[in-house]
């Protein structure tokens, strides 16, 4: 097991390279975790952690899987309403379909945004 001095160590190493001091912690140890400058997120017993990022992504596939449901339920209902010459009841349904569909490409569009920029900068640090 590192001593604690080897831990006060390692942070002052990471503050001495320019890492910040996150208010969040590694969820191993509870030991704060640090920002280094070039984004990757490190504890200093465990090394990188990406912990931060794939909570943040475990979220929003959560949120896609909610608008998946919403629109596959209201899809359903569009068909229900049909069935049962319900014209004003399809009509609400399809506009929940509607604002479904709308949010589901929106996020498509933003998340293809944010790769092409990540494409873009990493081919510059490239060269
Ligand atoms: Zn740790």
């Amino acid at each position: 097991m590192a001593g604690r001095d080897d831990l006060v160590k390692e942070m002052a190493n990471l503050m001495m390279q320019g890492a910040i001091m996150l208010d969040k912690t590694c969820p191993l140890d509870n030991l704060p975790l640090f920002k280094l400058r070039n984004g990757d997120i490190v504890c200093p017993r465990h090394g990188k952690v990406v912990i931060v990022a794939s909570e943040e992504e475990a979220r929003d596939v959560e949120v896609e899987g909610i608008i998946r449901e919403v629109r596959y339920r209201a899809a359903k209902k569009v068909l229900e309403s049909m069935d049962d010459n319900d014209v004003a009841g399809m009509k609400e349904w399809l506009a929940v379909l509607e604002a479904a569909e709308r949010i589901l490409s929106l996020r498509r569009g933003s998340t293809e945004q944010k790769s092409s920029e990540n494409k873009a900068s990493a081919g510059k640090s490239g060269r």
